[in-house]
């Protein structure tokens, strides 16, 4: 029941972010969609004129009428040749987009994937974060400014499936909590037998109040279909089987800071004991 509860957060997360990949996938596709107008216009002119060519090479006498257009056609195959100088660029943006849907619909098929059975592996935490920015700074529309700064870490071991969840749930509330101009930062260290990943933004903070609530279930401050309450307390649950820790320190009208620590290997590998 804990494994729907994840699922139907999971969703409502992929919801949240449908709206803004559709927006970033737009983009590319409205310039790849204009481009291959572009080509076909070029090509159909390109043929017009090697038809042409054909028939003037068949035929040596031409009637006055197809003079004349053999005049227009030498006009425009002089604009044409033009546009051709810009065909590998435009192809080249072309194919530069469709990678960049590819690879947003990749992200966001990985993070939807739900795999309960996926268990504890050695895993590249930058890889995770990397992965969640880069479906994340879609949301930001540009407004976000996001900075990492990465100490070299060893692989650690955990689920990426969840670890990646929680990463997903917090940047997504960092986001949502900045209102115009805004930064979010993660910082990661090695301590020990720790690593510690540190994710701050300069949003809107919260009060004691609230910040006394966020770790339960369904409490939330967001209008109706905004928030489900359900992020960090699944997060929370996530961080604790993995035997770590997940604390926050926040001002009104300052920001909120994240901080997770994880150790670098599970003492009980993978036993669901404690959910
Ligand atoms: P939801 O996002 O659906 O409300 P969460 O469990 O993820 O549920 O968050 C609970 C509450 O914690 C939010 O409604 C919000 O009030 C607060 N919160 C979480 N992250 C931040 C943040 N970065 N800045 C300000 N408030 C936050």
């Amino acid at each position: 029941e804990q494994q729907s509860l994840i699922h139907a957060e999971k969703l409502a997360t992929v919801g949240q972010l449908a709206a803004g990949m559709a927006h970033e996938i737009n983009n590319p596709i409205c310039y790849v969609q204009s481009n291959l107008g572009t080509l076909r216009d070029y090509l159909n002119k390109l043929f017009g004129i090697l038809e042409l060519s054909d028939q003037l090479v068949r035929d040596r006498e031409m009637t006055p009428e197809q003079r004349l257009d053999a005049l227009d056609m030498r006009k425009q195959a002089a604009d044409y040749q033009m546009i051709a100088e810009d065909l590998p660029a435009l192809l080249e943006e072309s194919r530069e987009g469709v990678e960049r849907i590819r690879q947003i619909v990749q992200n966001l098929r990985d993070f939807s994937r739900l795999d309960p059975t996926e268990s504890f592996r050695l895993f590249d935490v930058h890889r995770a974060i990397e992965t969640t920015l880069d479906i994340v700074r879609s949301l930001g529309g540009g407004r976000i400014r996001f900075a990492t700064y990465f100490q070299q870490l060893p692989l650690i071991e955990c689920n990426p499936t969840e670890l990646n969840q929680v990463l997903m749930n917090i940047l997504v509330n960092a986001t949502q909590a900045i209102d115009d101009d805004g930064a979010i930062e993660i910082h990661t260290e090695l301590s020990g037998d720790h690593i510690g990943i540190r994710i701050s933004d300069n949003g809107c903070g919260m009060d004691e109040a609230t910040r006394l609530h966020i770790f339960e279930p369904f409490f939330t401050t967001k209008e109706v279909g905004k928030g489900t309450g359900l992020g960090l307390s699944i997060s929370y649950g996530i961080i604790q089987k993995h035997g770590g820790r997940i604390t926050v320190e926040s001002e009104i009208g300052k920001g909120t800071t994240f901080v997770i620590t994880l150790p670098l290997r599970q003492a009980n590998h993978g036993t669901e004991a404690t959910s």
